[in-house]
């Protein structure tokens, strides 16, 4: 329910409150990597989500909210070819993953808090069959003390694929693009001085609520 007398307008391609929209930053990259982005539900509304801006940016992306699949095929709705495809995994060693990045069709990153991160993969078995991309932030992420995540490899959404495009053999100026874009909505986070509980967004991809019928006395 919106107070009386509190108008926030908010951007109409990106929801968030306008000082803090990066809409006019936004360059798309096209890629020859496929990238499926898996949603917690919960993830959607978060302020400072970052898939917001990879689907803005990376014409090749799909975005699926939800909390289980199948199978990736089924997330994505058409027959893959899973063994060309790698699911990107945090690890402190970095070392093993898949061998010829460049020979991937494309990357699957689960979108979501660190803890919502994990529900996702727990309640997806077939994740653990399929080809990791492991990743080794070379810098902590830009969100800073904005978003705390239990530990330095931990990066956003966005800037764990940036680095995986790289990785894959995509042009070190996308890593570049995405950082920049995404700094720069950190930075107006940051000088809007948005409270922590006010980094929610409105809903939208939920259908509406039926209301329920009025009794009659
Ligand atoms: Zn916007």
């Amino acid at each position: 329910m919106l107070r009386p007398g509190v108008v926030i307008e908010s951007c109409e391609i990106c929801r968030r409150p306008k000082a803090v929209c990066v809409c006019d930053r936004i360059v798309s990259y096209p890629t020859s990597l496929r990238l499926v982005i898996l949603q917690h539900p919960q993830e959607q509304d978060a302020l400072l989500g970052s898939a917001q801006i990879l689907v803005a940016s990376l014409p090749k992306v799909q975005l699926v909210i939800g909390l289980s699949w199948r199978s990736l095929g089924h997330a994505m709705g058409e027959d893959v070819d899973v063994s060309k495809w790698a699911v990107l995994f945090p690890e402190r060693d970095g070392r093993s993953g898949v061998r010829e990045a460049s020979a991937l069709e494309g990357i699957v990153v689960l979108d979501g808090t660190w803890s919502k991160a994990k529900t996702l993969w727990w309640r997806n078995p077939w994740l653990n069959r399929m080809n990791r991309l492991t990743l080794k932030p070379k810098q902590p992420s830009i969100y800073g003390k904005l978003r705390a995540e239990p530990k330095r490899e931990y990066v956003s959404t966005l800037e764990s694929v940036a680095l995986a495009l790289t990785l894959c053999g995509e042009s070190p100026e996308i890593e570049a693009g995405l950082h920049r874009v995404f700094r720069t909505l950190v930075q107006r986070v940051r000088d809007a001085d948005v409270p922590k509980e006010a980094r929610k967004l409105p809903r939208r991809t939920r259908p509406p609520r039926v209301p329920k019928p009025v009794k009659e006395p």
